[in-house]
């Protein structure tokens, strides 16, 4: 059916280093543990990016893969 083209390759999500919304201090990219994980009914994903605030310290976290997030957590249609 479908033509078969090149994989698709998802973009990965990269955490934004823009100034930090509360603050407007200087955020860098963090890495995250291995330890923790996105759990919802019973499935997880495990692949986790984060950057911290090096002003105010808040972290923000984001899953890498996004189409795998959704493939795995969005409800049944
Ligand atoms: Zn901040």
């Amino acid at each position: 059916m479908w033509s078969r083209g090149e994989k698709n390759k998802p973009e990965k999500v990269e955490p934004p280093v823009t100034p930090c919304p509360d603050c407007d201090g200087q955020r860098v990219r963090a890495n995250v543990s291995s330890e923790m994980d996105l759990r919802r009914g019973g499935r997880y994903v495990s692949d986790i990016a984060g950057s911290v605030c090096l002003s105010c310290g808040r972290l923000f976290l984001y899953a890498v893969d996004i189409e795998e997030v959704r493939r795995r957590f969005a409800p049944p249609a």
